[in-house]
């Protein structure tokens, strides 16, 4: 559980409340946002303060202007589809300073239930940097904080964390609520068995997360890229495919440590080239000189599918593959297909398994889907997130 205040902690009706969202879209060359899962998933917290008559102050970062006014990185997108999406207009406060003498003059006038959105947050320099003056600048806007940037909150910076200073107290939105909810539980408190999915490309990217899971979980999945670091620890050829070298001995040791609770693959669908055309063909055990493992094989989606059948939760974090590729996304789409269906709790944190389980249009079927790349990856790590850890505690 969350032992923080939330937004139905205070009461909000005539306050000037700022709150730190994670407005971070994709937008195509001409600026249109090409994903609105972001803004989607800040709306119940801002519908929320609207209905309590607070006077709602958005902000959030977009991009890596640097500290530059980067006229492509403007929020002014998302305040046109927000106010599409609430159904009531979003003031759109330009400036290049963020809080500036328009965002003042646009504060200044609000009106109970009115909603207003800075510009970029990392406009300025100070932004990433969790510099004093611009979190009080930043403070000086609003009687009260909400913190519901979960994509953020691995990171400490003054929209997030260096305006809980000035402001308190500082409360979480909703969408934190629920996503420390649903990675807090499927980690800390999980209804078991408890079988976490790891894949993608690197195990050096993933040390801190497997080691945390290990600890945790009843079976651990090691599909993708990172499998074949695996494989050369258990002695077996690997060909061109994805390999670490200087991570086998660790391979090994978590081998040896883990005993059964790692599951790996057993066959790999193998191609002489990365590339969807090339031809391909299925191998157990070693991968043949000049081959590469693009994806999990028949065999272990079949393994992978007996262990998931009676999980109670899951967590997936990385493709099995190179699901990019249609050839090579079978291992990857056979599993989000199995978890859609499963009767479990099912987590998925983070990144390309999130794209993975989108594509397949089977996003609904899970129990959770974390809007957080950076920051899930660093809660199933076990590390805490300073902008969870900033905000006012319950008691
Ligand atoms: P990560 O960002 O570490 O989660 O890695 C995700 C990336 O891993 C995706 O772009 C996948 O295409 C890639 N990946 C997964 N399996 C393989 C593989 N067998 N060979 C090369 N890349 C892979």
């Amino acid at each position: 559980m969350l032992n923080k205040l939330n937004v139905e902690s205070v009461d909000v009706k005539g306050k000037r409340v700022l709150v730190r969202c994670d407005f971070n879209v994709p937008l195509n060359d001409k600026q249109e946002i090409t994903d609105e899962t972001r803004i989607v998933a800040a709306l119940p917290t801002i519908q929320y303060l609207v209905n309590n008559g607070a006077k709602v102050i958005l902000c959030s970062h977009m991009g890596k202007p640097k500290g530059n006014p980067v006229p492509e990185l403007s929020l002014a997108p998302v305040a046109k589809r927000l106010s599409e999406k609430l159904g009531k207009e979003v003031v759109f406060a330009a400036d290049d300073n963020v809080v500036g003498d328009n965002a003042k003059a646009a504060v200044a006038a609000m009106n109970e239930g009115d909603v207003v959105l800075l510009q970029n947050t990392r406009y300025r320099a100070e932004e990433t940097k969790n510099v004093e003056a611009f979190s009080k600048e930043l403070a000086s806007l609003a009687d009260l904080f909400v913190n519901d940037a979960f994509g953020t909150a691995h990171r400490a910076h003054c929209s997030n964390v260096g305006v809980t200073e000035y402001i308190k107290p500082a409360v979480a939105g909703y969408l934190i609520e629920k996503e420390i909810k649903f990675l807090g539980n499927a980690v800390n408190s999980p209804v078991r068995p408890l079988v976490a999915i790891l894949g993608g490309s690197k195990v050096s990217s993933k040390i801190s997360v497997i080691e945390n899971l290990l600890k945790k979980v009843d079976k651990l999945i090691i599909g993708g890229g990172m499998a074949y670091t695996f494989f050369a620890a258990q002695g077996k050829t690997t060909g061109t495919s994805l390999l670490e070298p200087d991570y086998i001995e660790y391979a090994k040791k978590m081998l040896d440590e883990a005993g059964d609770k790692l599951v790996l693959p057993v066959d790999t669908v193998i191609a002489e080239k990365f590339d969807n055309d090339a031809p391909s063909k299925v191998v157990e055990g070693n991968i043949p000189d000049g081959w590469m493992g693009l994806d999990i094989g028949p065999k272990s989606i079949e393994n992978f599918k007996a262990v998931l059948a009676d999980a109670k939760t899951v967590v997936w974090n990385g493709p099995m593959g190179v699901f990019e590729m249609s050839n090579f996304a079978k291992g990857t789409n056979e599993i989000a297909a199995l978890l859609a269906e499963l009767d479990a709790t099912t987590v998925i944190g983070g990144g390309d398994s999130v794209a993975a389980v989108n594509k397949a249009g089977l996003g609904d079927k899970m129990s959770h889907i974390s809007t957080g790349g950076g920051a899930s990856m660093e809660f199933l790590e076990g590390k805490d997130l300073p902008g969870i850890v900033a905000l006012t505690d319950a008691e």
